[in-house]
């Protein structure tokens, strides 16, 4: 049995501070990803004890009534498992023949066999779910990109396991990882892709739920090098800093978040911003050479969205009058939030609802349009 546990925050990748009844406490996390939208201060995280000597670790966690299995091993369980019940039609009749097969520097998952056919296959382990749709990866996974290349060259399959029963439809996560996004989509006509949702319950048991849509006609509209992106950074220590035709302004410690947007070379405009030598042309160029810890969020798509989400931040962080916001009839572009933008989860939900719901929902009005 679990026992649970509150989320305090992450102390590395691979270690979270918990609180149980007052008392905080490290525990493992066996996942590599960001887990942005899962590990939010409060979240009740299950945990697993591991002996008196070790650390307990965190198996998953509760998202409302949602159980979400977060050992990332276990996707290699899963797929197991679902291979020998014959769950998969794709890979009816298949069995594993081996597994952790090495071949070059890489290694895939499994060696599958059906007569004298052969298969290989690598799984994939996927949390990032929002409004019926999954992606995968959340963090850029050069890793998981070589995968994908090397089951092309090989023939072969990917499967990606989304722990939670509510998407119905699948996508790479062009967002984060457009390089491993485009290996995918240039992979597909030669490996077999597939995703498939499982419904975890709270003892650690699963069940086969469905297997998920793969819309490649929304990532060719969406996933281009075009859109908006928000800009995240630490003021350390308030400052008065003059900002081209607003003046000098004062900014206070704490943190920023700025929102804009470049319909065409979207990774060129951000790789501008996170560059020290530049010429000032923008507002936020007076502001961001004073931020520590600078993050980018891009958010691909077809349409220009900066001000739709400029417009939602205002509800949820106190707007820099004006800044950035020439061109449009926003009240600003920018905004000051006291906490790292990261660990509110109003704002991590903006950020799902305009790279993942809107995606979905585009989704559903094609496939509205398609069953009509
Ligand atoms: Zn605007």
């Amino acid at each position: 049995m679990f026992r649970e546990a509150l989320f305090v925050d992450r102390l590395n990748r691979f270690v979270v501070l918990c609180e149980e009844g007052g008392r905080r406490f490290p525990a493992h996390l066996p996942n590599p990803g960001r887990l942005w939208e899962i590990l939010l201060p409060g979240r009740v995280l299950l945990l697993e004890d591991q002996g008196k000597r070790d650390m307990p670790r965190v198996w998953g966690a509760l998202l409302g009534e949602k159980v979400v299995c977060l050992h990332t091993a276990s996707a290699a369980s899963v797929a197991r498992k679902l291979l020998e019940e014959e769950c998969l039609e794709d890979f009816a009749g298949f069995r594993v023949a081996g597994t952790e097969i090495p071949i070059g520097n890489s290694r895939l998952d499994f060696l599958l066999k059906r007569g004298r056919e052969k298969m290989f296959l690598e799984v994939k382990s996927c949390t990032l779910f929002f409004d019926g749709l999954a992606m995968f990866p959340d963090a850029v996974t050069v890793r998981g990109r070589k995968h994908v290349e090397l089951l092309a060259d090989l023939g072969g399959a990917v499967l990606f396991v989304v722990h939670v029963p509510s998407p119905f439809a699948f996508l790479p996560d062009f967002h984060t990882d457009p390089e491993f996004a485009s290996a995918l989509y240039a992979a597909r006509k030669k490996v077999l892709i597939r995703a498939v949702a499982v419904r975890w319950d709270t003892a650690g048991n699963f069940q086969y739920s469905h297997t998920l849509d793969l819309p490649w006609e929304v990532y060719e509209r969406e996933a281009g090098d075009r859109g908006s992106y928000l800009l995240s950074g630490y003021l350390p220590e308030t400052r008065r800093i003059a900002v081209g035709n607003l003046g000098e302004l004062n900014f206070p410690q704490g943190f920023y978040v700025y929102v804009g947007s470049a319909m065409r070379g979207l990774l060129g405009r951000i790789r501008r911003h996170l560059r020290k030598r530049k010429r000032s042309h923008w507002h936020i160029d007076a502001l961001l050479p004073f931020l520590e810890d600078v993050r980018a969020f891009p958010i691909r798509s077809s349409e220009r969205l900066e001000c739709a989400i400029a417009r939602e931040l205002e509800d949820l962080a106190r707007p820099i009058p004006r800044f950035g916001a020439s061109d449009c009839s926003c009240g600003s572009h920018l905004f000051y939030l006291p906490q790292p933008p990261l660990k509110i989860a109003p704002f991590v939900e903006v950020l799902l609802r305009f790279r993942m719901g809107r995606v979905a929902g585009i989704l559903q009005e094609i496939r509205g349009v398609s069953v009509n």
